[in-house]
C-alpha cells in the first residue's frame, strides 16, 4: 500500500515539475472520459493487471474502463471492444522506476462509424509486408479497422495469382518510372525526359505473404479490403495478357504504364476470355481474404476503345445495350452478382454506381462537386439517398497525397491541399439527408503513391493527418474540437517519432 501511495505522489510531483497538462491524451478521444483523483500503480503492464468482463449492453467495438487506486475493470460485448479497451489503456499508462501508473478514470466509449479506414496504393510504388504490418500496428493503436489495399493498376500488378504466371512476370516490373519531383501525368507512354530509366521491381506478394498479412490484420481486428480494378486501370494486367485488350497491338512492349495518369487501353468487355480472367482473379482473392467486402475499382474508365472494338460492339448488340456507355454498368452488375454468389459485397469508386446497379453494391465517394450551393459530398450523398451504403473519402478531406500546408516540407505532393485542420473538420454525413445517414458506413484516408516513393514520405504524408481522421471516424459529430485535438496530437506525434515513424509536424 505504501508503494501505491508513493507511486501516486511521484506521478503528481513529476507532472507538476514538468509543468505539463495532466489531462489524458487518448487518441481518438473517448466518447466519455471522467478524470478521478488518484493513480493506480502496479508492476508490469496495466493490461495484465486488469479484470475483464462481458456486458452485452455495450455497443459493438465499444468498451468501458474503470480505473481506481485498487484496480482496473474492463467491460465489452465483443472481442473488438476488449481489444480497443486495451489500446486505450496502453495510451493511459506510463512507466518508470520499475512500476506502471494509470491515472484513475471512468471511460465509456464506442465508435460512431463502423468503417474507419486506411488506404494504401502499392501499385505506383511498392512498400512491402513489413511496412504494411507497421501500418497495421498504428491502425490498431488508433482504432482504425479497414485496410483498403490497392493492389492492381495501370502501373503495376502486385499479387501472384495461380494459373496466371505472366501477371507478375510482366505486370509487377516497370523498366522505368517517373523521376523524383517530376510531374508526368499526361503525355505519351514514353515521355522519355521525365523517366528515370531505372528498373522498378519485380515487386509483388506471394500467396504465403498474403496469408501472413491477413493473419496479422485479423489479430488486430483489421479487415483487409483488397482492390482489383476493373474494367479500367488494368494496363499492367494487359501487359501480361494483351489478348484481353480491345487492341492487343497497343501492348507489344508488354510493360505497365510508365507515367502516371489514366490509360485508354482497358479490359475488352466483348471478350469472354477477358471476363473469365477477371472472374478467376476475383475467385482467388475471395478465397485469400476472409472479409465480406471486395473492391472492384470502377473509376476513370475511358470508353474510347469500346467504341470501335468489334467484340465490344457485338456484346452491346447481344445484350440489348444502348451503346458503349452501357458496357460499364453491365460488367458492374455481372461482378456484383459474381461476388454475392461467393458471400461478398462489391465496393467501388463512385463512378461504378452510374446506371442500374443493385442496391447491395457499396459506393466509395471520392469526387466532389462545388456546383451545388450547400455541400461538396454530392455523389456520396446521392448514392446513399438512392439506397446504397457509402464509404466517404472525398479528395479535399481524405487524400493524403495532397499537400499538408507545412512551412518547410521536404516532400513532393500531387497537388491540392488538405491541411490537418481540414482533415479534422471532415463530416462524413455533411449534406446527407437524415433518413440516408445510416447508410454512411464511415470513411478512410487515401494514400495514393504516384509521388510517394518509400516508407519515409508515406509516413510523413499519412501522419498526423490520419490521427485527425481516426477521431473523425471514431466520434463523428461528437469530436471535441480542433484545439483539444492539437493538444493530444502533439503527445502522439512525439510518441510516433520516438517509435521511428516519420510523422510530420502539426503545422
Ligand atoms: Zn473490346
Amino acid at each position: 500500500m505504501k508503494k501505491l501511495i508513493a507511486g501516486s505522489l511521484m506521478l503528481a510531483v513529476a507532472i507538476a515539475a514538468a509543468g505539463v497538462c495532466a489531462a489524458p491524451a487518448v487518441m481518438p478521444a473517448p466518447r466519455r472520459l471522467v478524470e478521478k483523483e488518484g493513480v493506480f500503480v502496479c508492476k508490469g503492464a496495466a493490461v495484465a493487471a486488469a479484470r475483464y468482463e462481458t456486458d452485452s449492453s455495450i455497443p459493438r467495438e465499444g468498451y468501458r474502463i474503470s480505473v481506481t487506486e485498487k484496480g482496473i475493470a474492463i467491460a465489452s460485448s465483443d472481442a473488438a471492444g476488449r481489444f480497443y479497451a486495451v489500446e486505450t489503456l496502453k495510451q493511459l499508462e506510463s512507466s518508470g522506476r520499475g512500476v506502471t501508473r494509470v491515472p484513475c478514470v471512468e471511460i465509456e466509449d464506442s465508435p460512431r462509424y463502423r468503417w474507419r479506414g486506411f488506404h494504401l496504393d502499392e501499385c505506383r510504388h511498392f512498400f512491402g509486408k513489413e511496412v504494411v504490418k507497421e501500418i497495421f500496428d498504428l491502425m490498431a493503436r488508433y482504432k482504425l479497422n479497414r485496410f483498403h489495399w490497392h493492389l492492381t493498376e495501370d502501373q503495376g500488378w502486385r499479387i501472384d495469382v495461380p494459373g496466371y504466371p505472366e501477371l507478375v512476370k510482366y505486370g509487377a516490373v516497370r523498366p522505368a518510372s517517373v523521376k523524383h519531383g517530376k510531374r508526368a501525368v499526361k503525355g505519351s507512354k514514353a515521355d522519355a525526359d521525365k523517366l528515370n530509366g531505372v528498373k522498378y521491381g519485380p515487386y509483388f506478394y506471394t500467396e504465403a505473404d498474403l496469408r501472413e498479412i491477413v493473419e496479422y490484420a485479423r489479430e488486430r481486428h483489421i479487415q483487409i479490403v483488397p482492390e482489383i480494378e476493373l474494367p479500367g486501370h488494368v494496363y499492367a494486367a494487359l501487359a501480361a495478357y494483351p489478348q484481353y485488350a480491345c487492341c492487343p497491338e497497343n501492348l507489344t512492349e508488354r510493360t505497365p504504364r510508365l507515367v502516371w495518369g489514366i490509360e485508354k487501353d482497358v479490359l475488352c468487355l466483348g471478350n469472354d476470355e477477358a471476363i473469365k480472367f477477371m472472374e478467376n482473379v476475383l475467385d482467388y482473392v475471395c478465397r485469400i481474404f476472409p472479409g465480406d467486402v471486395i473492391h472492384i475499382g470502377g473509376d476513370e474508365c475511358p470508353q474510347v476503345r469500346w467504341q470501335t472494338c468489334p467484340k465490344c460492339q457485338a456484346r452491346i448488340k447481344a445484350e440489348g445495350l444502348k451503346d458503349h456507355h452501357d458496357l460499364q454498368p453491365w460488367i458492374t452488375r455481372h461482378f456484383v452478382k459474381f461476388l454475392e454468389a461467393r458471400g461478398k459485397r462489391a465496393l467501388g469508386w463512385d463512378e461504378y454506381l452510374l446506371g442500374d446497379i443493385p442496391k447491395s453494391a457499396i459506393g466509395m465517394s471520392w469526387r466532389e462537386s462545388r456546383s451545388g450551393a450547400g455541400h461538396e459530398l454530392v455523389s456520396g450523398a446521392a448514392a446513399a439517398t438512392r439506397g446504397h451504403d457509402v464509404v466517404m473519402t472525398p479528395c479535399s478531406y481524405c487524400y493524403l497525397d495532397y499537400g499538408q500546408g507545412l512551412k518547410d516540407d521536404p516532400f513532393f505532393y500531387i497537388g491540392g491541399r488538405v491541411t490537418l485542420e481540414r482533415c479534422y473538420s471532415f463530416d462524413p454525413c455533411a449534406g446527407v439527408p437524415e433518413d440516408a445517414k445510416s447508410r454512411i458506413l464511415g470513411g478512410q484516408g487515401n494514400n495514393w503513391t504516384e509521388y510517394t516513393w518509400n516508407e519515409f514520405d508515406l509516413a510523413w504524408k499519412a501522419w498526423p493527418r490520419m490521427l485527425a481522421l481516426s477521431e473523425v471516424f471514431w466520434l463523428g459529430e461528437a469530436k471535441p474540437g480542433f484545439a483539444d485535438f492539437l493538444r493530444r496530437a502533439e503527445v502522439h506525434r512525439s510518441w510516433l517519432v520516438r517509435h521511428g515513424v516519420n510523422c510530420a509536424p502539426l503545422k
